[in-house]
């Protein structure tokens, strides 16, 4: 572990930020680079691997080739970091830490968004299952081989613990004998993660409501008339055509886009008040103080009410829309068709290129790195089906 190398990108960071010059480093030491802090140096290792490129070919809620106007995971993950970055910089939280959760934080997701992680996960269930935001640590701390001396791209303890949502206890327990002080204690503690990575967190929730509203729209598959019995989106609804009455006989799309760049702001702007507030409250002299606090960084009760409804809305009028649904249906049987015949035929696959692992696991990490139309591609390579028509 390195020990302390002031850098000069945490000039100005509040005490509860991460700051570089006191990260607990990576697993294996290496000397600080010249010119970037520790976590900018993550945020290029990881913008520069295999994993990452993948992003733009992998599925959010539709499908990547129905169209070209929609969100990929690509694009979900720049969004992600552009919001974490501002409401960091209002809170005092270290910007670059924040954008190098943000891009790593999809990596683990398989083809075809989550139907594809719960086929496999069924598929993989007696040996261990599967889940994506455990798959996107694995990727950066296995899967990526880029390294002369080293599987994975050795990023820092605090990058890892921010893509690390989420944690079985028992496997926290395992990884705590394995790497003492490691990403797993905090699970086993009962510790919040950094407040960079509460913050990335959050930031994925405002970026994927407001798109999936976007391109829910854009699709036809939300009408303006459904969206309206939202609370959130009709409050902005009526200020922006209040504010610029010549919206409504202009297309609809811009309206939505009004609404929709009004409701991110006004998240934006709750989160970063309640979290100024509570963090204000609890007063964290360190970044490790405010680990030992309940999560500091949040909505007020109001916006997270109003967020859980949006929540509910697009699942149940978008994700559970019969042209999602059928397409989610399809991407299941690609997924589980592939483990089975890729189980069977071990020719048909790279299985000693591939992963790390039993070879269940190593299957496993085969499909997740696919993309959507890769895996249709062999997926009719192999049945001669075609689940989905160009
Ligand atoms: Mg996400």
């Amino acid at each position: 572990m390195s020990g302390f190398v002031p850098h000069a990108r945490d000039a100005g960071l509040a005490a509860w930020a991460c700051h570089a010059a006191f990260s607990r480093g990576r697993r294996i030491d290496e000397p600080p680079a010249p010119t970037r802090s520790a976590f900018q140096r993550d945020r290029d290792r990881i913008v520069h691997s295999t994993a990452f490129r993948r992003l733009v070919y992998k599925t959010q809620v539709f499908l990547n080739h129905e169209g070209d106007l929609f969100r990929t995971r690509l694009t979900h993950s720049l969004e992600v970091a552009q919001l974490g970055r501002s409401m960091a910089h209002s809170l005092g939280l270290n910007e670059d830490l924040v954008e190098a959760i943000a891009l790593a934080h999809d990596l683990g997701h398989t083809p075809f968004g989550h139907a594809g992680q719960d086929a496999l996960d069924a598929c993989m269930a007696p040996h261990g299952g599967f889940e994506h935001n455990l798959q996107s640590l694995r990727v950066v701390d296995r899967l990526e081989q880029r390294y002369p001396a080293w599987d994975g791209l050795n990023l820092s303890f605090e990058t890892r613990e921010g893509i690390l949502k989420r944690c079985p206890i028992e496997l926290a327990r395992r990884w705590e004998i394995e790497e003492p002080a490691g990403v797993g204690q905090r699970f086993v503690l009962g510790h919040s993660p950094s407040l960079e990575a509460q913050l990335t967190n959050l930031a994925d929730e405002i970026a994927y409501n407001a798109h999936d509203v976007d391109d829910g729209f854009r699709s036809g598959l939300l009408t303006l008339g459904q969206l309206r019995e939202v609370a959130l989106f009709e409050t902005h609804h009526q200020s922006a055509l209040a504010e610029h009455p010549r919206l409504a006989s202009l297309p609809p799309r811009r309206l939505v886009a009004e609404i929709v760049r009004r409701m991110l702001s006004a998240q934006v702007y709750d989160l970063i008040e309640a979290s100024r507030a509570a963090i204000d409250l609890a007063a964290p002299q360190s970044a490790d103080e405010a680990r030992a606090q309940p999560r500091l960084v949040q909505f007020s009760p109001e916006m997270r009410q109003a967020g859980t409804e949006m929540k509910r809305f697009l699942f149940g009028s978008l994700y559970r829309h019969p042209q999602v649904t059928e397409k989610a249906q399809a991407a299941r049987q690609v997924v589980a068709d592939l483990f089975s015949i890729y189980r069977a035929k071990p020719a048909e696959w790279p299985a000693e290129a591939t992963g790390v692992g039993e070879p269940s696991r190593r299957l496993a990490d085969y499909i997740a790195g696919m993309t959507d139309r890769f895996a249709i591609r062999e997926h009719q390579r192999l049945t001669g089906q075609r689940l989905f028509p160009e």
